[in-house]
């Protein structure tokens, strides 16, 4: 074997070595993050509420006079489907969507809901086309373009149900929380909950931690808010206790 040969099986050996190191720490980091989340179990969680469990996430879905409004769309298709059939409730009810952002563990489930239109923040789109990246070389993707944008302090009503759109970028360009019939807040990933107190989102998962940090502002001084529900870290009924300490 020449020396020029040994150099490039030298200098790919060491490639693959680093290559190796890095996805290896991105494994044990996402497993030793998402094992420390708490999600709620598959149920009822209020007279019109419903949160689905699939591994570490949670999505939850609103029953309405005409349907079911879906707060994301989970993580494992599949999953999904069978934790919905749990509840007895059919995919082809759900009417819309809302997207709290488009992370993979948030829209596996959306080729379900044939019958839903899909909502999100205009922000959000940089996501998909990669104008704003998390892995570098890799985009996040949803399974529709015929999406529908929605823009800060917008108001939406869908049925019988008033949703208000608080854009809290950070976690991802376009991380959207939803303010459902004034008291039902819907956070996403740009926070976290412990023992009933308002934490820091994970900054592994960040697009930009501090940021999403900032944006948590936003959401801590809602006069009607009640209820929290986070995409990973539970419940909390007590919105104002649970905001009252926070501090960025
Ligand atoms: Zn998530």
């Amino acid at each position: 074997m020449n020396k020029t040969v040994k150099k490039i099986l030298k200098g790919v050996g060491l490639l693959f070595g680093v290559v190796a190191i890095i996805v290896g720490y991105f494994l044990y980091k996402f497993s030793s993050e998402t094992g420390k989340m708490t999600p709620v179990p598959t149920g009822q969680i209020s007279e019109h509420g419903y949160a689905i469990k699939d591994e570490f996430a949670n999505m939850y879905l609103i029953k309405d006079s005409l349907g079911y409004i879906a707060i994301d769309a989970g993580k494992d298709i599949k999953v999904i489907e069978s934790e919905m059939q749990k509840l007895n409730i059919n995919p082809d009810e759900v009417i819309a969507v809302l997207l709290t952002h488009s992370d993979m563990d948030h829209v596996a489930g959306i080729p379900l809901f044939k019958n839903a239109k899909l909502y999100m923040a205009r922000n959000e789109v940089k996501m998909l086309n990669g104008e704003k990246q998390k892995i570098p070389g890799y985009n996040n993707s949803i399974s529709r373009a015929d999406y529908i944008l929605l823009d800060d302090q917008q108001n939406l009503e869908i049925g019988k149900h008033k949703i208000h759109c608080i854009l809290t970028e950070g976690h991802t360009s376009g991380s959207m929380c939803y303010q459902v019939n004034e008291k039902n807040l819907f956070t996403g990933d740009i926070l976290s909950l412990h023992d009933g107190k308002l934490g820091h989102s994970v900054k592994f998962f960040d697009l930009d931690h501090d940021m999403t940090t900032k944006s948590i502002s936003k959401i801590t001084n809602l006069p009607n808010v009640e209820v929290i529900l986070t995409s990973h870290w539970g419940i909390s009924k007590d919105y104002k206790n649970t905001v009252k300490d926070w501090k960025e």
